[in-house]
Protein backbone atom coordinates (compact mmCIF):
# COMPACT_ATOMS: atom_id res chain seq x y z
CA UNK A 1 0.00 0.00 0.00
CA UNK A 2 1.43 3.95 -0.54
CA UNK A 3 1.90 5.50 2.37
CA UNK A 4 -0.48 8.11 3.36
CA UNK A 5 0.17 11.59 4.77
CA UNK A 6 -0.68 10.67 7.81
CA UNK A 7 2.31 8.50 8.32
CA UNK A 8 4.95 10.46 6.97
CA UNK A 9 7.45 12.37 9.29
CA UNK A 10 8.12 15.56 8.59
CA UNK A 11 11.79 14.79 7.51
CA UNK A 12 10.23 12.15 5.16
CA UNK A 13 7.83 14.11 3.69
CA UNK A 14 10.41 16.53 2.91
CA UNK A 15 12.76 13.94 1.28
CA UNK A 16 9.73 12.55 -0.72
CA UNK A 17 8.46 16.28 -2.52
CA UNK A 18 12.25 17.02 -3.10
CA UNK A 19 12.67 13.08 -4.54
CA UNK A 20 9.65 13.80 -6.33
CA UNK A 21 10.69 17.47 -7.45
CA UNK A 22 8.35 19.49 -5.63
CA UNK A 23 9.96 21.81 -3.49
CA UNK A 24 10.04 20.99 -0.03
CA UNK A 25 9.12 24.33 1.81
CA UNK A 26 5.69 22.26 1.27
CA UNK A 27 6.36 20.21 3.90
CA UNK A 28 5.17 23.03 6.32
CA UNK A 29 1.79 23.59 4.78
CA UNK A 30 1.09 19.64 4.24
CA UNK A 31 1.85 18.34 7.77
CA UNK A 32 0.59 21.68 9.56
CA UNK A 33 -3.13 20.75 7.48
CA UNK A 34 -2.79 16.82 8.61
CA UNK A 35 -1.02 16.76 11.86
CA UNK A 36 -2.68 20.27 13.71
CA UNK A 37 -5.84 21.34 11.44
CA UNK A 38 -6.99 17.74 11.16
CA UNK A 39 -7.88 17.95 7.63
CA UNK A 40 -8.77 14.73 6.28
CA UNK A 41 -8.33 15.48 2.81
CA UNK A 42 -5.45 17.37 3.84
CA UNK A 43 -4.30 19.77 1.22
CA UNK A 44 -7.70 19.82 -0.87
CA UNK A 45 -9.05 21.78 1.86
CA UNK A 46 -6.95 24.14 1.89
CA UNK A 47 -6.46 26.87 -0.80
CA UNK A 48 -3.77 27.84 -3.17
CA UNK A 49 -2.49 24.85 -4.01
CA UNK A 50 -0.17 24.73 -7.24
CA UNK A 51 -0.02 22.32 -9.29
CA UNK A 52 3.01 20.44 -9.27
CA UNK A 53 1.84 19.85 -5.51
CA UNK A 54 -1.46 19.00 -6.50
CA UNK A 55 -0.24 16.56 -8.86
CA UNK A 56 2.58 15.10 -6.60
CA UNK A 57 -0.55 14.53 -3.78
CA UNK A 58 -2.51 12.98 -6.36
CA UNK A 59 0.47 10.48 -7.43
CA UNK A 60 2.41 9.91 -4.73
CA UNK A 61 -0.04 9.71 -1.88
CA UNK A 62 -2.92 7.55 -1.24
CA UNK A 63 -5.74 9.66 -2.55
CA UNK A 64 -7.96 10.33 0.20
CA UNK A 65 -5.59 9.86 2.25
CA UNK A 66 -5.23 7.14 5.73
CA UNK A 67 -9.02 5.65 5.30
CA UNK A 68 -10.73 4.83 8.61
CA UNK A 69 -14.67 4.94 9.36
CA UNK A 70 -16.21 4.77 12.24
CA UNK A 71 -18.00 1.56 12.24
CA UNK A 72 -19.12 1.97 15.97
CA UNK A 73 -18.65 4.51 19.20
CA UNK A 74 -19.22 3.59 22.64
CA UNK A 75 -19.65 6.25 25.41
CA UNK A 76 -19.48 5.52 29.03
CA UNK A 77 -21.79 6.13 31.86
CA UNK A 78 -18.47 8.16 33.40
CA UNK A 79 -19.20 10.35 29.89
CA UNK A 80 -15.38 11.38 29.83
CA UNK A 81 -14.64 7.61 28.06
CA UNK A 82 -15.31 6.77 24.76
CA UNK A 83 -14.49 3.87 22.57
CA UNK A 84 -14.30 3.53 19.06
CA UNK A 85 -14.32 0.83 16.48
CA UNK A 86 -12.68 1.58 13.52
CA UNK A 87 -12.41 0.52 10.17
CA UNK A 88 -8.99 0.37 7.88
CA UNK A 89 -8.66 0.26 4.02
CA UNK A 90 -9.11 -3.27 3.99
CA UNK A 91 -11.92 -4.10 6.07
CA UNK A 92 -9.37 -4.55 9.07
CA UNK A 93 -11.27 -3.14 11.93
CA UNK A 94 -9.24 -1.86 15.33
CA UNK A 95 -10.06 -0.32 18.46
CA UNK A 96 -9.52 3.30 19.87
CA UNK A 97 -10.11 4.52 23.21
CA UNK A 98 -10.88 8.10 24.71
CA UNK A 99 -10.03 7.83 27.99
CA UNK A 100 -9.30 10.28 31.33
CA UNK A 101 -10.93 13.26 32.58
CA UNK A 102 -11.00 17.25 31.88
CA UNK A 103 -7.25 18.22 31.11
CA UNK A 104 -6.11 14.84 31.42
CA UNK A 105 -7.18 13.56 28.56
CA UNK A 106 -5.61 10.33 27.17
CA UNK A 107 -5.96 7.78 23.50
CA UNK A 108 -5.18 4.47 23.57
CA UNK A 109 -3.94 3.36 20.67
CA UNK A 110 -3.83 -0.34 18.57
CA UNK A 111 -0.94 -1.08 16.89
CA UNK A 112 -1.55 -4.37 14.92
CA UNK A 113 -5.16 -5.74 13.89
CA UNK A 114 -5.02 -8.91 16.25
CA UNK A 115 -2.10 -10.09 18.37
CA UNK A 116 0.25 -12.93 17.72
CA UNK A 117 1.28 -13.18 21.36
CA UNK A 118 -1.97 -15.48 22.43
CA UNK A 119 -2.31 -13.98 26.14
CA UNK A 120 -5.30 -16.46 27.28
CA UNK A 121 -7.63 -13.80 29.27
CA UNK A 122 -6.84 -11.35 26.61
CA UNK A 123 -9.92 -10.66 23.79
CA UNK A 124 -7.11 -9.43 21.09
CA UNK A 125 -5.10 -12.76 22.04
CA UNK A 126 -8.17 -14.54 21.55
CA UNK A 127 -8.77 -13.17 17.79
CA UNK A 128 -4.82 -14.18 16.77
CA UNK A 129 -3.23 -11.97 14.17
CA UNK A 130 -3.79 -10.50 11.21
CA UNK A 131 -1.54 -7.69 10.16
CA UNK A 132 0.49 -5.06 11.34
CA UNK A 133 -0.39 -1.09 11.42
CA UNK A 134 1.14 1.16 9.02
CA UNK A 135 2.38 4.46 11.01
CA UNK A 136 -0.30 6.15 9.02
CA UNK A 137 -3.16 4.03 10.14
CA UNK A 138 -1.41 4.68 13.96
CA UNK A 139 -1.62 8.45 13.30
CA UNK A 140 -5.23 8.57 11.95
CA UNK A 141 -6.49 6.68 15.10
CA UNK A 142 -4.74 9.73 17.15
CA UNK A 143 -6.09 12.20 15.22
CA UNK A 144 -9.49 10.65 14.92
CA UNK A 145 -9.70 10.92 19.01
CA UNK A 146 -8.35 14.16 18.68
CA UNK A 147 -10.81 15.56 16.59
CA UNK A 148 -13.50 14.31 18.32
CA UNK A 149 -12.06 15.51 21.44
CA UNK A 150 -11.90 19.12 20.36
CA UNK A 151 -15.53 18.83 18.83
CA UNK A 152 -17.03 17.86 22.36
CA UNK A 153 -14.61 19.26 25.08
CA UNK A 154 -12.78 21.97 22.98
CA UNK A 155 -9.48 20.42 24.99
CA UNK A 156 -6.81 18.68 23.12
CA UNK A 157 -4.74 15.17 23.80
CA UNK A 158 -2.29 15.10 26.78
CA UNK A 159 -1.13 11.61 26.57
CA UNK A 160 -0.78 8.43 24.06
CA UNK A 161 -0.87 4.83 25.53
CA UNK A 162 0.09 2.10 22.91
CA UNK A 163 -2.21 -0.25 24.83
CA UNK A 164 -4.57 -0.86 22.50
CA UNK A 165 -5.08 -4.39 20.66
CA UNK A 166 -1.48 -5.69 19.48
CA UNK A 167 1.91 -5.87 21.04
CA UNK A 168 3.64 -2.51 19.82
CA UNK A 169 7.08 -3.43 19.86
CA UNK A 170 6.69 -6.41 17.79
CA UNK A 171 5.45 -3.72 15.13
CA UNK A 172 8.11 -1.70 16.24
CA UNK A 173 9.49 0.78 13.61
CA UNK A 174 5.77 2.46 12.26
CA UNK A 175 4.90 2.27 15.91
CA UNK A 176 8.25 4.40 16.48
CA UNK A 177 7.40 6.55 12.88
CA UNK A 178 3.93 7.39 14.56
CA UNK A 179 5.01 8.31 18.22
CA UNK A 180 7.70 10.65 16.34
CA UNK A 181 5.07 12.01 14.22
CA UNK A 182 2.50 12.59 17.17
CA UNK A 183 5.05 14.26 19.61
CA UNK A 184 6.37 16.33 16.45
CA UNK A 185 5.80 20.01 17.99
CA UNK A 186 4.33 20.81 14.44
CA UNK A 187 1.57 18.11 15.11
CA UNK A 188 -0.34 17.26 18.22
CA UNK A 189 2.70 17.74 20.31
CA UNK A 190 2.48 15.24 22.89
CA UNK A 191 5.19 15.53 25.24
CA UNK A 192 7.14 12.02 24.80
CA UNK A 193 7.11 11.70 28.56
CA UNK A 194 3.30 11.74 28.42
CA UNK A 195 3.94 8.68 25.58
CA UNK A 196 3.54 4.80 27.35
CA UNK A 197 4.34 2.14 25.62
CA UNK A 198 2.72 -1.35 27.08
CA UNK A 199 4.68 -4.32 25.91
CA UNK A 200 3.87 -8.06 27.10
CA UNK A 201 7.66 -8.90 27.17
CA UNK A 202 8.69 -9.00 23.57
CA UNK A 203 12.97 -8.90 24.91
CA UNK A 204 14.29 -7.33 20.81
CA UNK A 205 11.72 -4.61 20.99
CA UNK A 206 12.83 -3.63 24.83
CA UNK A 207 16.36 -3.52 23.39
CA UNK A 208 15.92 -1.61 21.05
CA UNK A 209 13.57 0.90 22.69
CA UNK A 210 16.47 1.56 25.48
CA UNK A 211 18.66 2.42 21.88
CA UNK A 212 15.94 4.38 20.53
CA UNK A 213 16.47 8.52 21.27
CA UNK A 214 13.21 9.61 22.81
CA UNK A 215 12.54 8.64 25.74
CA UNK A 216 8.85 6.94 26.24
CA UNK A 217 7.83 5.75 29.46
CA UNK A 218 7.78 1.74 29.50
CA UNK A 219 5.48 -0.15 30.65
CA UNK A 220 5.79 -4.00 30.95
CA UNK A 221 3.00 -6.46 31.57
CA UNK A 222 3.72 -9.30 34.06
CA UNK A 223 1.34 -10.66 35.84
CA UNK A 224 2.97 -13.99 37.41
CA UNK A 225 6.05 -13.27 39.05
CA UNK A 226 7.50 -16.98 38.31
CA UNK A 227 8.05 -18.52 34.71
CA UNK A 228 5.52 -21.14 35.78
CA UNK A 229 2.69 -19.34 36.80
CA UNK A 230 3.27 -16.27 34.23
CA UNK A 231 3.55 -18.93 31.16
CA UNK A 232 0.22 -20.01 31.84
CA UNK A 233 -0.94 -16.55 30.92
CA UNK A 234 0.98 -15.20 28.61
CA UNK A 235 2.60 -17.97 26.29
CA UNK A 236 5.75 -16.36 25.06
CA UNK A 237 7.07 -16.29 28.65
CA UNK A 238 8.14 -19.80 27.31
CA UNK A 239 10.50 -17.75 24.56
CA UNK A 240 11.42 -14.81 27.04
CA UNK A 241 11.56 -15.94 30.42
CA UNK A 242 10.92 -13.35 33.13
CA UNK A 243 14.83 -13.15 34.28
CA UNK A 244 15.72 -12.24 30.77
CA UNK A 245 12.66 -9.99 30.57
CA UNK A 246 14.07 -8.21 33.94
CA UNK A 247 17.43 -7.55 32.67
CA UNK A 248 16.08 -5.98 29.62
CA UNK A 249 13.84 -3.55 31.95
CA UNK A 250 16.86 -2.65 34.26
CA UNK A 251 19.31 -1.96 31.33
CA UNK A 252 15.68 -0.12 30.16
CA UNK A 253 15.67 1.84 33.08
CA UNK A 254 19.74 2.47 33.64
CA UNK A 255 20.13 3.48 29.86
CA UNK A 256 16.95 6.07 29.70
CA UNK A 257 17.57 6.58 33.60
CA UNK A 258 13.72 6.00 33.77
CA UNK A 259 11.18 4.08 36.36
CA UNK A 260 9.44 1.03 34.33
CA UNK A 261 5.70 0.70 34.95
CA UNK A 262 5.06 -2.98 35.28
CA UNK A 263 1.14 -4.25 34.47
CA UNK A 264 -0.31 -6.89 36.75
CA UNK A 265 -3.69 -8.08 35.95
CA UNK A 266 -5.33 -9.21 38.53
CA UNK A 267 -7.27 -12.56 38.27
CA UNK A 268 -9.39 -14.44 41.14
CA UNK A 269 -7.58 -17.45 42.38
CA UNK A 270 -4.78 -17.36 39.70
CA UNK A 271 -2.57 -14.32 40.74
CA UNK A 272 -4.23 -12.37 43.76
CA UNK A 273 -3.10 -13.79 46.98
CA UNK A 274 -0.82 -12.70 49.78
CA UNK A 275 1.65 -15.21 48.44
CA UNK A 276 1.65 -13.67 44.51
CA UNK A 277 2.22 -9.70 45.93
CA UNK A 278 5.08 -10.96 48.40
CA UNK A 279 6.82 -12.54 45.28
CA UNK A 280 5.92 -9.84 43.33
CA UNK A 281 7.70 -7.51 45.67
CA UNK A 282 10.53 -9.50 45.85
CA UNK A 283 11.28 -9.97 41.95
CA UNK A 284 11.05 -6.22 41.70
CA UNK A 285 12.70 -5.10 44.66
CA UNK A 286 16.10 -2.46 44.06
CA UNK A 287 13.98 -1.63 40.63
CA UNK A 288 12.58 1.90 40.47
CA UNK A 289 9.49 0.43 39.43
CA UNK A 290 5.80 1.48 39.63
CA UNK A 291 2.99 -1.54 39.35
CA UNK A 292 -0.26 -0.98 38.08
CA UNK A 293 -2.86 -3.50 39.45
CA UNK A 294 -5.51 -3.83 36.92
CA UNK A 295 -8.42 -5.93 38.05
CA UNK A 296 -9.41 -8.68 35.10
CA UNK A 297 -11.90 -7.40 32.76
CA UNK A 298 -13.75 -11.27 31.82
CA UNK A 299 -13.92 -12.07 28.08
CA UNK A 300 -15.84 -14.70 26.30
CA UNK A 301 -13.04 -17.15 26.04
CA UNK A 302 -11.66 -17.17 29.13
CA UNK A 303 -13.22 -18.40 32.32
CA UNK A 304 -11.73 -16.03 35.01
CA UNK A 305 -13.32 -13.30 37.45
CA UNK A 306 -11.75 -10.01 38.88
CA UNK A 307 -10.90 -10.42 42.78
CA UNK A 308 -13.55 -8.10 44.49
CA UNK A 309 -12.21 -4.53 46.15
CA UNK A 310 -11.08 -5.76 49.14
CA UNK A 311 -8.62 -8.33 48.14
CA UNK A 312 -7.17 -5.80 45.49
CA UNK A 313 -6.30 -3.62 48.60
CA UNK A 314 -5.18 -6.16 50.18
CA UNK A 315 -2.72 -7.12 47.89
CA UNK A 316 -2.33 -3.34 47.15
CA UNK A 317 -1.33 -2.66 50.68
CA UNK A 318 1.57 -5.77 50.83
CA UNK A 319 3.61 -4.62 47.40
CA UNK A 320 3.08 -0.80 49.58
CA UNK A 321 5.07 -2.39 52.66
CA UNK A 322 7.33 -3.96 50.77
CA UNK A 323 8.03 -0.43 49.16
CA UNK A 324 6.66 -0.88 45.99
CA UNK A 325 4.69 1.64 44.73
CA UNK A 326 1.52 1.03 42.65
CA UNK A 327 -1.57 2.08 41.10
CA UNK A 328 -4.86 0.64 40.83
CA UNK A 329 -6.32 1.29 38.10
CA UNK A 330 -9.30 2.76 37.96
CA UNK A 331 -12.12 0.87 36.67
CA UNK A 332 -13.52 4.13 34.53
CA UNK A 333 -15.30 3.18 31.38
CA UNK A 334 -15.80 -0.67 32.44
CA UNK A 335 -19.55 -0.65 30.81
CA UNK A 336 -17.80 0.32 27.40
CA UNK A 337 -15.76 -2.66 27.96
CA UNK A 338 -12.79 -0.77 28.06
CA UNK A 339 -10.41 -4.06 27.97
CA UNK A 340 -8.42 -4.36 24.47
CA UNK A 341 -9.95 -6.29 22.02
CA UNK A 342 -13.48 -6.13 23.40
CA UNK A 343 -15.26 -4.11 21.61
CA UNK A 344 -14.49 -5.88 18.26
CA UNK A 345 -15.17 -9.50 20.19
CA UNK A 346 -18.40 -8.71 21.51
CA UNK A 347 -19.77 -6.86 18.24
CA UNK A 348 -18.10 -10.37 16.16
CA UNK A 349 -19.92 -12.82 18.69
CA UNK A 350 -23.22 -10.24 17.51
CA UNK A 351 -22.78 -10.99 14.38
CA UNK A 352 -22.41 -15.08 14.93
CA UNK A 353 -24.75 -15.13 16.68
CA UNK A 354 -27.76 -13.18 14.07
N1 LIG B 1 0.33 -5.96 23.97
C1 LIG B 1 0.64 -5.00 24.97
C2 LIG B 1 -0.28 -3.80 24.99
C3 LIG B 1 -1.75 -4.04 24.81
S1 LIG B 1 -2.58 -4.81 26.14
C4 LIG B 1 0.69 -5.66 26.35
O1 LIG B 1 0.25 -6.80 26.47
O2 LIG B 1 1.21 -5.04 27.26
C5 LIG B 1 -2.61 -3.56 27.40
C6 LIG B 1 -2.78 -4.11 28.81
O3 LIG B 1 -4.09 -4.66 28.97
C7 LIG B 1 -1.80 -5.23 29.14
O4 LIG B 1 -1.20 -5.00 30.39
C8 LIG B 1 -2.69 -6.45 29.17
O5 LIG B 1 -2.16 -7.46 29.97
C9 LIG B 1 -3.98 -5.88 29.69
N2 LIG B 1 -5.16 -6.71 29.43
C10 LIG B 1 -5.44 -7.40 28.32
N3 LIG B 1 -6.63 -8.04 28.43
C11 LIG B 1 -7.10 -7.72 29.65
C12 LIG B 1 -8.28 -8.08 30.36
N4 LIG B 1 -9.19 -8.88 29.83
N5 LIG B 1 -8.45 -7.58 31.60
C13 LIG B 1 -7.53 -6.75 32.15
N6 LIG B 1 -6.40 -6.37 31.53
C14 LIG B 1 -6.18 -6.86 30.30
FE1 LIG C 1 -1.31 -9.22 22.69
FE2 LIG C 1 -1.07 -7.61 24.82
FE3 LIG C 1 -3.33 -9.02 24.40
FE4 LIG C 1 -1.10 -10.29 25.12
S1 LIG C 1 -2.24 -8.78 26.34
S2 LIG C 1 -2.49 -10.93 23.49
S3 LIG C 1 0.42 -9.09 24.04
S4 LIG C 1 -2.53 -7.40 23.12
Amino acid sequence: MMDTLEGLRYGALEERLAASGVNPVHAKPLFNAVQRKLLRGGLSEVEGVLPPLQRWLDSEVAPGHCPIDLVDETPSSDGFTRKYLLRLHDGAEVESVRMGFPGRYTACLSSQVGCAMGCVFCATGQMGFSRNLSAGEIVAQALHVERELRKDTGEQLRNIVMMGMGEPLHNFEPTMDALEILTDTRGLNIGPARVAISTVGYIPGIQKLARHPKRYSLAVSLHGASDAERGKLIPINKRWPLSDLLEACREYSAIKRARVFFAWTLIRGVNDSDDHAHRLANLLHGMDAHVNLIPLNPTEDYDGQAPDELRVRAFQQIIQDAGLPSTVRQRRGIDVAAGCGQLKAKKRSRLQRY
